[in-house]
């Protein structure tokens, strides 16, 4: 049977508790009840939880044997700011398909007033990271950092294979790259541009940080497209070597 799962705001070894809008919607939308069961995310382990006591602002379970789940995969996705629609879909997504961490990108064309309102996005990308988590099932979270330049950008993703996505025309396809490479690398960083494309500048000093420019065909996809398409190719590349 599949059960509901929930990420806990607080746990310790035998018991863990919502608090705050989950247990608002556990407890007041859902009506849960003592007793019940729960797929329980405490830490990074995934528990099977019993409902022991439920109020308006706090649910408590007690936890019971671990769960098997999937884990996040070795992926970076450093996604340029594009409108906050588009923007808010690709994490949710990006997050389903099993990206560890995702950095909102303040790169040279983004909108610049777009990027000043994106510190104050952070709250909500998280939120919504946290219920795409809970219901594709992970038993993790993505972060979000963020909104960060590019070059502080660089100095975090050294240790990643690093590949960038480029409409340009001459750049190798992404699964041609991945193909070449038959050792799983340890980590994976992947670049999307903004709406406007990557500046020169940029493209120069990716490439002087050792990233690798790569093409998702002749199409040019919007960015939020992009990073969806580049992130379902590697992951079905990382699902296929764990
Ligand atoms: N300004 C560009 C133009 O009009 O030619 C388009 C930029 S595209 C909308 C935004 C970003 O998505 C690009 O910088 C790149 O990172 C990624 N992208 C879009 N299509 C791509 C493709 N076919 N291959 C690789 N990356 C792509």
């Amino acid at each position: 049977m599949t059960r509901r799962r929930w990420i806990a705001d607080t746990w310790n070894a035998t018991s863990a508790a919502l608090t705050g809008p989950q247990a608002h919607h556990l407890a007041g939308v859902l009506r849960a009840r003592v007793g019940q069961q729960f797929d329980v995310v405490a830490g990074n382990q995934v528990r099977r939880g019993t409902v022991e006591s439920v109020e308006d602002n706090c649910v408590r379970f007690a936890l019971g044997e671990e769960v098997s789940a999937a884990h996040a995969l070795p992926l970076t996705v450093a996604l340029s700011i594009v409108r906050f629609e588009p923007m808010e879909w690709a994490i949710e997504k990006l997050t389903e398909l099993g990206a560890q961490r995702i950095v909102p990108l303040a790169a040279q064309r983004c909108d610049r007033h777009l990027v000043q309102a994106s510190e104050k996005r952070l709250e909500r990308w998280r939120r919504i990271a946290r219920e795409a988590a809970q219901q594709s099932r992970r038993n993790d979270v993505p972060e979000i950092d963020g909104p960060v330049g590019l070059p502080a950008f660089l100095e975090t993703a050294q240790d990643a294979r690093r590949l960038l996505l480029s409409e340009r025309e001459e750049m190798t396809p992404l699964w041609d790259v991945l193909n070449a490479s038959l050792e799983e690398p340890a980590a994976i960083a992947l670049a999307v541009g903004p709406e406007g494309g990557w500046t020169d500048a940029e493209m120069t000093l990716l490439t002087k940080h050792a990233w690798t420019p790569v093409s998702l065909g002749p199409r040019i996809l919007r960015a939020e497209t992009a990073a969806i398409a580049a992130t379902s190719v590697l992951a079905a590349r990382l699902n296929a070597m764990a």
